[in-house]
């Protein structure tokens, strides 16, 4: 359907409206995370906007029903924490549709709540940073490995607001969205080179099945947790519409940035503790 309007307003008089309309006409994404939440909103925009989309994920009755809802979507099974899975995901893609523009790394997990430090399990602190943290590694590292022959690209990783600052969650967690964030600026620095842009988007909290379980919220929403945000309703679809941004040649001077959505959250609480 989108790819059809989209032809059909490719004339002279109508070029204009169809790039306002179709941001990512003739582009191909790989969403990590897509069955759920920010990822699956990310997907539904994404081929909205005249993208094939890729989903990727370890849900696969939600992911490939939420595949069969979209036009030009399909699932593939990955588990981000096993580069033979990413690597897999990255190859499907490339030979479904022939190319890699957008590869949104966005897959993640909050793991236990808040402990401390000393009485903090390894294997929870591990598990959290080897979705969180290693899961993006292998996705800038696959994605690239694609991006850099064809000398374009965008990746997009999903940090958080705890990747900028302290003591809102967990150590695993603020220590894997640090790492997000610090692994963007360096492949940001070394992926330019080829015509590739690497950013980051760090969400306040958004009602997602994640958030509802990490901070026990029901299903009203959730920013009644720190009373600055009040009346701000973050949602999936806000965060995917940075996600359009990045992935769209309209931010194509924009790299290595991080993009919080955040209401303003982090500069009211710049040291949160
Ligand atoms: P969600 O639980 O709705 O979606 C996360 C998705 O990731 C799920 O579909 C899940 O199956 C998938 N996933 C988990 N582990 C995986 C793995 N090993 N391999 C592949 N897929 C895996 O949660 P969400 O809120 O949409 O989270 C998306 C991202 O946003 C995460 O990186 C999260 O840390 C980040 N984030 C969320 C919030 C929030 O408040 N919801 C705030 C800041 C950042």
């Amino acid at each position: 359907m989108a790819s059809s309007v989209a032809a059909a307003l490719r004339s002279k008089p109508c070029k204009k409206l169809c790039s306002i309309l179709f941001r990512l006409e003739g582009k191909v994404a790989l969403v990590t995370g897509g069955a759920s939440g920010i990822g699956e909103a990310t997907a539904r925009l994404f081929t909205k906007h005249g993208a094939k989309v890729v989903i990727a994920d370890i849900q696969d009755d939600l992911g490939q029903s939420v595949s069969r809802d979209l036009e030009s979507s399909s699932f593939v099974h990955c588990d981000v924490t096993k580069e033979d899975d990413v690597e897999k995901a990255v190859n499907t893609t490339v030979s479904k549709h022939g190319k890699l523009d957008i590869m949104f790394n966005n897959a993640g997990i909050t793991g236990v709540n808040q402990t401390n430090i000393t009485d903090y399990k390894l294997s929870d602190f591990e598990q959290v940073v080897k979705v969180n943290l290693v899961g993006v590694f292998l996705g800038t590292k696959h994605g690239a490995r694609v991006m850099i022959p064809a000398r374009r690209g965008s990746i997009i990783n999903t940090a958080s607001v705890c990747g900028s600052i302290g003591g809102v969650a967990s150590h695993a967690y603020t220590s894997s969205k640090h790492g997000v964030v610090g692994l963007v600026k360096n492949t940001a620095v070394e992926l330019g080179a080829y015509g590739i842009r690497v950013n980051s988007v760090s969400p306040y909290v958004v009602a997602t099945p994640l958030a509802k379980n990490f901070f026990k919220l029901d299903d009203e929403g959730c920013l009644s947790v720190y009373s600055n945000l009040k009346g701000a309703d973050l949602l999936p679809r806000d965060v995917a519409e940075a996600a359009l941004y990045l992935g769209s040649d309209d931010s194509k001077y924009v790299s290595g940035h991080n993009l919080v959505i955040d209401g303003g959250f982090t500069i009211v609480n710049p040291g949160f503790t």
